[in-house]
């Protein structure tokens, strides 16, 4: 059975009444060419364990079952549950949880390492990444539906309008590319904003030693916080941080940051130099 083409993703919503919410970025995939190239960016093999967010009626989580060694769903929304589990039924290797991917505790639902693939609800998609990042250490491989924009921010370097805190959070933790754009013709709904697949390699060990992570991301925070500010003014006006302007004057003299600059302009290895030299002196 092919769940992913348009008419039988209508039969099954019609079959059990179910109308899609947008409250839930509920916008299913209908193109089995973009499950096969899903499948094929995240390298499934049958080694694999996957956690997918948000199946939906299970049109990825079918194609990525057939490829993996075995696949976790968590789904939020209970009218999907019993679909689900009708869909699944004879499928050993497919496990679906009734739970929110905010709060779920991922790596207890698999043993070992994993792979997370999935196409997100678009308005949790930075909340939901950056948990693997952060409260996961299963995750080392995630390949997934994002907003084409917040893609592109996720992979930005610096020196554009896109590079921000949310490129500094992934890129300290993961290898990030675009893999491929996705046209909005191939959801039930239609979104209205494009999107694309983007696929982040956790890093064995973050890019540099961070000497504390909070202070690090609150140093981050701090400096984009007026993104149109030198880096100096934004780090010692910031709410974030409450460190004296010679302390900051005399980190980035030793970091060797011309105080003038502007934080878009700082790469991921320089902010980490920078947090850790006024985190020493501090
Ligand atoms: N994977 C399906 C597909 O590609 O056709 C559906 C993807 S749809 C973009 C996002 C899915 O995430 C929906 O099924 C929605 O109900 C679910 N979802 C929304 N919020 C969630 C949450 N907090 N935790 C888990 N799933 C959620």
């Amino acid at each position: 059975m092919k769940i992913a083409n348009r008419q039988r993703t209508k039969d099954i919503l019609q079959k059990h009444n179910i109308k899609l919410k947008k409250s839930l970025g509920q916008n299913f995939l209908t193109d089995n060419n973009i499950l096969d190239k899903i499948v094929a960016e995240a390298n499934l093999s049958s080694e694999d364990s996957v956690i997918e967010v948000g199946p939906g009626i299970g049109a990825l989580t079918e194609r990525m079952s057939e490829a993996a060694k075995e696949v976790v769903a968590v789904e939020l929304d209970n009218r999907l549950i019993p679909v689900l589990n009708e869909i699944f039924e004879e499928q050993d290797n497919v496990s679906i949880i009734h739970g929110d991917a905010l709060e779920v505790d991922f790596d207890s639902l698999i043993d070992g390492d994993y792979k997370v693939v999935a196409n997100l609800p678009y308005y949790i998609t930075t909340p939901i990444i950056m948990r693997f990042l952060e409260e996961s250490s299963g995750a080392k491989e995630i390949v997934v539906m994002v907003q084409k924009e917040v893609g592109e921010r996720m992979v930005a370097s610096p020196g554009g309008k896109d590079y921000g805190i949310l490129s500094i959070a992934v890129q300290y933790y993961t290898e990030a590319e675009i893999a491929f754009g996705v046209p909005s013709s191939v959801f039930i709904p239609r979104p209205k904003v494009d999107s694309a697949i983007v696929s982040l390699k956790v890093l064995d060990y973050p890019r540099a030693k961070v000497e504390d992570e909070d202070f690090f991301f609150k140093v981050v925070k701090s400096a984009f916080h007026q993104r149109r500010k030198t880096v100096r003014n934004s780090l010692s006006k910031a709410p974030f941080l409450s460190v004296p302007r010679d302390i900051i004057d005399q980190a980035l003299e030793e970091v060797e940051i011309d105080p003038r600059r502007r934080a878009e302009k700082i790469s991921v290895e320089k902010f980490i130099e920078l947090s850790n030299a006024i985190y020493r002196i501090y």
